[in-house]
């Protein structure tokens, strides 16, 4: 999950046809380009942008992969959900843009941030990224939610530099009810980090009505707490509104019409209950 609201590439979507192999037949071409998704050679890119003092340290390149198995009530970015409304770019694609930002990335201490959508949707993509990027000395970040944590192997965890996890609930029912997924798979694997020592900024987004109560908080306290070894920061992250149009264009129901975001006070009050477990927060 990204903070703010993307726009789409100005690469051809997945449905059309491929540009990088001019000369083939289609058929041919699709085999290609399945076989290199398999492999994690090529992979659907919903976007990409340039972000500084957020999702990592320093300036960053964020890419958003496409593709998401949850459905949150406050996503920003509906229109990322499709792996097959993303466009596809091979590593080569992907790595040539890097590299133009490599001296901005030392310079800064950033590096490259994979978000989405839920990037482990595309593992073995996430997987050919960051090795391509240690390969560079380029700083790595992945942006999940975790639901899909059994998917990032030992591999992946070593050529990862910070997680920014998203802990999207406390409760495993209101966390179905913000997700319609469930709670424990992230639970399991920001402990699978923790026993890494991999760095990790935990993400939780207030909403009002939705995630604020006292005990869900806790609950999503307790838990950084339980994980302290690696957890840098909680970022709390008040709920807008600027996703809503998304929800309006793609025709689907957006239950938080009328949802307002946090107010000072109740920002305070939650970031004070991570505060109160010892963690650093912003
Ligand atoms: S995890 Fe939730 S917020 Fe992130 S892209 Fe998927 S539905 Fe949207």
């Amino acid at each position: 999950m990204s903070t703010t609201a993307k726009t789409a590439s100005p690469f051809p979507t997945l449905g059309a046809t491929s540009p990088f192999l001019p000369g083939r037949n289609a058929t041919h071409d699709r085999h290609v380009e399945l076989d290199q998704i398999r492999t994690g050679e090529m992979g659907s890119v919903h976007s990409w942008e340039l972000v500084t003092a957020v999702d990592g340290p320093g300036t960053r390149l964020t890419f958003f992969l496409a593709g998401c198995g949850l459905r949150c009530q406050y996503c920003h970015n509906p229109d990322t959900w499709q792996k097959r409304n993303g466009t596809l770019m091979t590593i080569d694609e992907v790595m040539k843009r890097v590299l133009r930002y490599k001296a901005v990335f030392k310079a800064t201490g950033g590096g490259v941030t994979l978000s989405g959508g839920e990037p482990m949707m595309q593992a073995a993509f996430v997987r050919q990224i960051f090795r391509a990027c240690k390969e560079n000395g380029i700083h790595t970040a992945l942006d999940t939610c975790g639901f899909l944590g059994v998917r990032a192997t030992d591999d992946i965890l070593d050529d990862l530099d910070l997680c920014l996890l998203d802990v999207k609930s406390g409760i495993p029912e209101t966390y179905k009810i913000v997700t319609t997924r469930e709670l424990e798979p992230t639970l399991v694997f920001g402990r699978r980090l923790a026993a890494r020592g991999t760095r990790t900024w935990v993400r939780f987004v207030l909403v009002p009505g939705l995630t604020d109560a006292v005990e869900n908080v806790e609950a999503v306290a307790e838990y950084a707490a339980s994980i302290s070894s690696v957890v840098e920061r909680v970022e709390v992250l008040p709920f807008h509104q600027m996703g809503r149009d998304k929800w309006h264009e793609l025709g689907l129901h957006y239950q938080l019409e009328d949802a307002k975001p946090p107010s000072y006070e109740l920002l305070e009050r939650v970031r004070g209950q991570f505060r109160d477990r010892g963690l650093t927060v912003y």
